[in-house]
C-alpha cells in the first residue's frame, strides 16, 4: 500500500511557515534518496496564467529547491508551452510570467527553463502501448532529467474533474503536439438558445474556430477540442459530450504520464498543494474563490495515491466531491483507474499526518 503524507497548512500562511511545513514534509516523506549529486532534476510546476492568483505559492517551490539542492543536485523549475493563446505559449513569455509571479531565480534559487524549447516543439517520442496511444511525445527536458519532483496544485478541471499529479505529469509534461493528441475526440457544441453572443469564447479560442453572429458557431475543422470556450462561457452555452470525451481525455493523459514515470523508476516525488482549491485550474486567467477550506500539502511517491487522497480529503472537508462543485458531469476517478491499469500506482493508500 502506498503512503501519502499530509502536512496541514493554509494558502494564507506566511512564507516562513510554508517553508517550515514544506521542509518537514520532505523529511518525513524521505525524498532525499530520489536525487543524487550532479543530477539536474526537474521541479515541474505551474506558474499560473496571468490574472490567476491561486497558483502554488513560490515559497513552497523555494523550499523544495533548497531540499533538492541539499542532496547535491542542481534543480531547475520547468513547465511546457500551453495550446491556447497566452504569454505562456512560448518559452520567452512563459519565463517572464514565472518571474512576475515570484518564481524568479533570486526568489526561488533555481532557473525557470521550459522543458519543450522555444515554441513547445522539442519532444522525444516514447512507446507506451496504451489503450488509445501507441506512442506519445514528451517534452525533451523532462525526459532528459534523471529525477523529478512534480509540484501540483489540486483544482477542479473542466475536462478531467480534477487536476492533480496525473494531469500535471501527462498533460503538463507533453509537447504541444502531444497536448493536441490528448484532446483528440472532444469537440464542443453551442446551445444557441443559451448563447448571448457576447463573443468571449471567440476571443479566447486559440484556433480562431468560433464565429459569432446571432450566436456562436464552432468550425469543427478548426476546433482542437482544448475546452477554453467551455471554461470562459458564463452562460453555460458551450456543451461537451462529457460521457465520451471526458473518459478518453483522462485515459490519454494517463498514458502520457506513463511515459514520464517509466523513464524514471523510483526517481520521482510528488507534492500537491491542496490549498485554494478552485473550480478551474491555474490555466484560467481569472481570480477564483476556493471551493472548500484548505487541506494542506501532500507528498507521496505514488501519483495515483496522492490524487486519490486529494479526492477523499476534499470530500471529507466539503461534504461533496470536487467534481460536484466544479464540473458535475465529469468523473475524476477515471484517471485513477487507468493509472492503476497502466502501472503508475494504486488507489489504496495509508495517510500519515505530519
Ligand atoms: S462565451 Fe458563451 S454566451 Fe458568449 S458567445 Fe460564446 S457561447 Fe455565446
Ligand atoms: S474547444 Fe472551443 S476554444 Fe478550443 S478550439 Fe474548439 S472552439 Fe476553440
Amino acid at each position: 500500500m502506498s503512503r501519502v503524507y499530509l502536512a496541514p497548512c493554509r494558502a494564507s500562511d506566511s512564507d516562513q511557515e510554508l517553508a517550515r511545513v514544506t521542509e518537514a514534509l520532505w523529511r518525513r516523506a524521505g525524498f532525499d534518496d530520489i536525487f543524487e549529486a550532479r543530477d539536474l532534476p526537474a521541479l515541474k510546476l505551474h506558474v499560473g496564467e496571468p490574472g490567476t492568483k491561486t497558483f502554488v505559492r513560490p515559497a513552497i517551490a523555494a523550499a523544495l529547491v533548497r531540499c533538492m539542492a541539499a542532496t547535491g543536485a542542481s534543480p531547475f523549475l520547468t513547465d511546457t508551452a500551453v495550446l491556447y493563446r497566452s504569454r505562456r505559449d512560448n518559452a520567452v513569455g512563459h519565463a517572464q510570467v514565472a518571474q512576475e509571479h515570484g518564481f524568479g531565480f533570486e526568489a526561488v534559487g533555481a532557473p525557470f527553463i521550459p522543458a519543450d524549447g522555444l515554441n513547445g516543439a522539442e519532444e522525444i517520442d516514447v512507446t507506451v502501448d496504451g489503450k488509445h496511444c501507441q506512442r506519445v511525445s514528451i517534452a525533451m527536458g523532462i525526459m532528459q532529467a534523471r529525477s523529478m519532483l512534480v509540484l501540483s496544485h489540486a483544482t477542479g478541471h473542466l475536462g478531467t474533474g480534477m487536476g492533480g499529479a496525473l494531469k500535471n505529469l501527462g498533460m503538463g509534461c507533453s509537447s504541444k503536439r502531444a497536448k493536441l493528441r490528448q484532446h483528440h475526440g472532444q469537440q464542443p457544441r453551442i446551445d444557441a438558445d443559451s448563447c448571448t453572443a457576447c463573443g468571449t469564447c471567440a476571443d479566447w479560442c486559440p484556433s480562431d474556430a468560433i464565429e459569432v453572429d446571432d450566436y456562436a458557431v464552432i468550425d469543427d475543422q478548426k476546433c482542437i477540442g482544448c475546452g477554453e470556450c467551455v471554461a470562459v462561457c458564463r452562460d453555460d452555452a458551450v456543451r461537451f459530450d462529457w460521457a465520451v470525451g471526458g473518459r478518453e481525455l483522462q485515459e490519454r493523459i494517463v498514458e502520457h504520464a506513463a511515459a514520464v514515470v517509466r523513464r524514471k523508476p523510483k526517481r520521482i516525488g510528488y507534492v500537491t498543494a491542496a490549498m485554494a482549491i478552485t473550480k478551474d485550474c491555474d490555466c484560467l486567467g481569472r481570480d477564483q474563490e476556493p471551493l472548500c477550506e484548505d487541506i494542506g500539502l501532500l507528498a507521496s511517491r505514488d501519483p495515483v495515491a496522492i490524487d486519490q487522497a486529494v479526492l477523499r480529503l476534499f470530500q471529507e472537508r466539503a461534504g461533496q466531491s470536487i467534481e460536484s462543485l466544479s464540473y458535475p458531469k465529469t468523473d475524476a476517478t477515471i484517471q485513477l483507474a487507468h493509472g492503476e491499469r497502466m502501472g503508475l500506482g494504486q488507489r489504496d493508500y495509508e495517510l500519515v499526518v505530519v
